[in-house]
């Protein structure tokens, strides 16, 4: 699969993301396997955040990484009520616990809050000295707040992404593209709602034999240096996700989904889920 260089180490474009996971013990089983079929298929980016099943997806994933660790990549987020510079070091450590983890590979600020920015990197920087992550960055934040953070050591910034949600191409995503800084794309598939009943996608999707989903993931990461984390927990869904990262949208394909879901032609405020 192709990879990008995300501060240092080498990720594959595709990710797994964990939205929904640990929240119903009757699921569990599913799910832990789910995240381990995707590692064995090369979706070794593991996404998580303590907010997830107030931490029960971060057990699962412990669960699933347990005797793999070495071949998962984990990211996982802190809460901004938890982004003092107390409250970023206890944070991690109970995330740490659940992983059943040392060390955690990239950490990020889940979203901006009441703590100064200054204070949660200054958390950050201590932790990764104390080896128990390996590189932070952010999530949420427009071209305004990563002005402000001005911080090289800020790895990636993760951001809601997809054909319906285009307003970060007007400026966030070639800002990011300018300085090197990948994007991590959450929601690439439109958790699975009406982007994937769009004629346009559907239209391609004919055009290549592929489904919809396949396209919105393509779609994605057409452009350089994003990354896609979509949420899958059935199987089906893990091997086409994993296979559409070899899928090439010709500029006919691109002409198509654009006619149906127009590029941004100005500055839109960030959207958020
Ligand atoms: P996604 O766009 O990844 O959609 C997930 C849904 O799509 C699930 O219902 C899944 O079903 C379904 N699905 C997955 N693959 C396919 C496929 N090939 N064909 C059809 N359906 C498919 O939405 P998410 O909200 O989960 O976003 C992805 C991840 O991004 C999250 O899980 C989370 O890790 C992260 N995120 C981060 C946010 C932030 O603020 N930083 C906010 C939101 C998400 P099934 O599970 O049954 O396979």
């Amino acid at each position: 699969m192709r990879t990008i260089e995300l501060a240092g180490a080498s990720v594959a474009v595709i990710g797994q993301g964990t939205w929904r996971m640990g929240e119903d013990p009757s699921r569990r089983r599913e799910e832990v396997a789910a995240l381990r079929e995707g590692i064995e298929l090369g979706l070794r980016l593991i996404d998580t955040a303590e907010m997830y099943g107030e931490g029960g997806a971060e057990t699962v994933v412990g669960e699933a990484i347990a005797g793999l660790r070495d071949q998962a990549f984990l990211v996982s987020k802190v809460y901004p009520h938890n982004a003092s510079r107390a409250g970023v070091i206890a944070a991690c450590e109970r995330s740490l616990a659940r992983l059943g983890s040392e060390v955690i590979d990239l950490y990020l600020l889940h979203w901006r809050g009441q703590y100064p920015l200054a204070e949660t990197v200054e958390a950050f920087e201590r932790l990764r000295e104390q080896g128990k992550i390996r590189r932070w960055g952010v999530s949420n934040f427009d071209v305004d707040d990563l002005e402000e953070l001005n911080q090289p050591g800020c790895a990636t910034n993760q951001v809601l992404y997809n054909a319906e949600a285009r307003g970060i191409e007007f400026d966030l995503l070639p800002w990011q593209q300018r300085q090197g800084m990948p994007l991590m794309a959450y929601c690439p598939i439109g958790q699975a709602g009406q982007l994937l009943r769009n004629p346009a996608l559907l239209d391609v999707a004919q055009r290549h034999g592929c489904t919809p989903a396949q396209v919105a993931l393509a779609w994605v990461l057409r452009q350089p240096g994003v990354i896609a984390i979509p949420k899958a927990v059935d199987s089906h869904h893990l091997r086409l996700n994993a296979e559409a990262a070899v899928l090439h949208l010709s500029a006919e394909d691109l002409a198509t989904i654009d006619a149906a879901l127009p590029a941004p032609t100005r500055k839109r405020a960030l959207e958020m889920i």
